[in-house]
């Protein structure tokens, strides 16, 4: 059995910005002076869980420190960003805030916010229940227009408004690309911004091409984590494909020893469960591990 790396996989600059931001912040607090973040730090739950051992906790609005809160707490905003209101919220609150928000996201909020203003409607093309896309969404006063898939577009009315388009950062090339060429032809007076991050393209991109040279395609992600999902999609178009969030979701049983393995994980997998995934297969007998991790 032979195992191969897609040469683009695992954290990104933008998941390991925010949690090295979150290692800098416990490391200054004591346990009297709890660190929260506005939803999990990255979509992975192992993560997650390593955190909140580490007594971070996890909250899902500002508005839990109504009753409990002594002033002065501080919370982290994931990679994902936040709609403005939370930030004017924290002002308010007297919360502080240490902004993990990944610059890619940061400058769709701003791209919106400034289009917005001049009199532009704003289409995002992303999922409409995305952290990342609710936040981008909350910098042009949630008067966004979310486009999921082509069927969307074909129910939007032609106009020759101003338009501005961005995308979702982790969202797939390949529709991208589809759904920009209806838009254009709908909206004669679009701006399009192909906001799709350039870690997102790399993954996609390798993992097509690491499914087109292997048996099967193990995919190593959280099962809520957007870009992973995107991933098990792209594999599962060319070839057999499995996504796991662990090692212990790994049934041996369904390889028969013999198969070149591809393995890809997404941006918000920690290298420690792609190695262990490895390792685990690696213990079944004799591997040519030469890939990049
Ligand atoms: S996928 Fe791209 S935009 Fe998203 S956190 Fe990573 S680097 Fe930033």
């Amino acid at each position: 059995m032979k195992i191969l790396v897609a040469a683009h996989s695992g954290f990104c600059y933008g998941v390991k910005r925010a949690v090295q931001i979150l290692d800098e912040l416990i490391e200054e607090h004591d346990e009297n002076h709890p660190v929260y973040t506005l939803g999990p730090i990255i979509h992975n739950k192992q993560v997650t869980e390593f955190y909140e051992e580490r007594g971070v906790k996890v909250i899902e609005k500002l508005s839990v420190f109504n009753d409990n809160g002594r002033g002065g707490e501080r919370v982290v905003i994931r990679s994902h960003g936040a709609p403005k209101k939370v930030y004017d919220d924290a002002e308010k609150m007297q919360i502080e805030i240490l902004d993990a928000t990944c610059p890619y996201v940061k400058k769709i909020q701003n791209t919106v916010s400034t289009y917005a203003t001049k009199g532009y409607n704003i289409i995002i093309v992303g999922d409409s229940d995305h952290p990342e896309v609710i936040g981008i969404d909350g910098w042009c006063d949630h008067s966004a227009t979310i486009i999921e898939k082509i069927e969307d577009v074909e129910k939007l009315t032609d106009s020759d408004a101003p338009v501005c388009i961005v995308a979702q950062t982790t969202f797939n090339l390949t529709i991208w690309k589809d759904i920009t060429e209806i838009l254009k032809k709908k909206f004669s007076n679009s701006v399009i911004h192909n906001t799709i991050c350039l870690a997102t393209e790399q993954r996609q991109q390798a993992c097509r091409e690491l499914a087109e040279q292997v048996d099967y395609m193990i995919v190593i992600g959280g099962k809520h984590s957007s870009n992973t999902i995107k991933l098990a999609n792209i594999c599962s178009s060319v070839v057999k494909t499995i996504h796991i969030e662990t090692k212990d979701e790994l049934d041996l049983s369904i390889l028969r020893g013999d198969e070149v393995i591809g393995i890809t994980a997404g941006a918000s997998t920690p290298d420690w469960i792609v190695q262990s995934v490895i390792l685990k297969i690696e213990n079944e007998g004799e591997v040519y591990f030469d890939g990049k991790s």
